[in-house]
């Protein structure tokens, strides 16, 4: 295993919608080989990833968010927690960074029960670190997760988060709100985006005349995945609804015109996304101060 490397400062940005200040916690990376993905050829990715001067392997932001309504304290997913790769794992420090503690949240939304996603829930010695929040995630995703009938055995993509997924979800069982699309918190919707897991979700906060469109794992390589929807990777349980959901959700933000944000877009993680050819493109948002 590679020496972790020297410390960043806080992988914390803060943006405000409409009455709400979102933050964005970063949790670390991940790196993922190209052959999990596929949809086009090999020389296509690489060519993609070389006009973005991002080399090989591709290199995944790992992100969380925090949002403040004025009503609720939100954490959107959770990183990866003690259970994962050494370059996962910042949730607590940033968060902490930020002026955040775990006790400051009523409300975790999940946007779907993956490792980078969820692990972070739980604490080095298998403890709640959110023990006052309430879980939402969509049903599909829970059932699935939940019910060995389902997953075991039946799907190459779900098999290497079993573990993970009894964790979280054994040790959170009283406080998840199992939901389906549409308002789960004043200001904020689930949308389901099924495909890449069976349940899961983005998340629509709208505040004060303003959006934001959390499109979760939409998205693993921005700089291939962007431009070509169709690639779909072997963490996706249905390869199909995943495309066909990544189309959707791009095609409404962009007619809309919404400000995006997910769990693996690179920092401060902020985009519009425009048609662009066969494809599309992301516009991000420069740093800012917080207006
Ligand atoms: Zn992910």
């Amino acid at each position: 295993m590679a020496k972790a490397p020297e410390k960043q400062t806080p992988g914390v940005y803060k943006r405000r919608i409409g009455d709400a200040m979102v933050t964005v916690i970063n949790d670390g990376f991940l790196d993922i080989p190209f052959e999990i993905l596929r949809g086009t050829g090999m020389a296509d990715m690489k060519d993609l990833m070389k006009a973005t001067f991002r080399d090989e392997p591709p290199r995944l932001t790992v992100n969380a968010f925090v949002i403040e309504t004025g009503r609720n304290t939100v954490l959107v997913d959770a990183g990866g927690g003690t259970t994962t790769v050494y370059s996962m794992g910042l949730l607590l420090e940033n968060l902490e960074s930020a002026g955040f503690a775990p006790a400051d949240f009523d409300t975790v939304l999940l946007t779907h029960i993956h490792p980078d996603h969820s692990s972070g829930l739980v604490g080095s010695a298998g403890e709640a670190l959110f023990s006052r929040a309430e879980i939402v995630v969509n049903e599909d995703d829970l059932n699935f997760w939940s019910d060995t009938g389902l997953r075991d055995g039946r799907s190459a993509a779900a098999t290497p988060y079993l573990d993970s997924a009894d964790m979280v979800i054994g040790t959170y069982r009283e406080q998840f709100r199992p939901s389906r699309e549409g308002e789960v918190l004043p200001g904020i919707r689930l949308l389901a985006l099924p495909g890449h897991t069976p349940g899961h979700s983005g998340y629509q906060l709208d505040s004060a005349g303003e959006t934001l469109v959390m499109w979760g794992d939409t998205v693993h390589v921005p700089e291939i995945q962007v431009p070509r929807p169709q690639v779909t990777s072997e963490y996706d349980v249905d390869e199909g609804l995943a495309h066909a959901n990544r189309r959707k959700i791009f095609d409404y933000a962009a007619k809309e015109r919404h400000l995006v944000t997910g769990g693996h877009l690179h920092l401060p993680a902020f985009a519009h996304i425009v048609p662009d050819g066969a494809g599309f493109r992301l516009v991000p948002e420069t740093w800012a101060v917080v207006v």
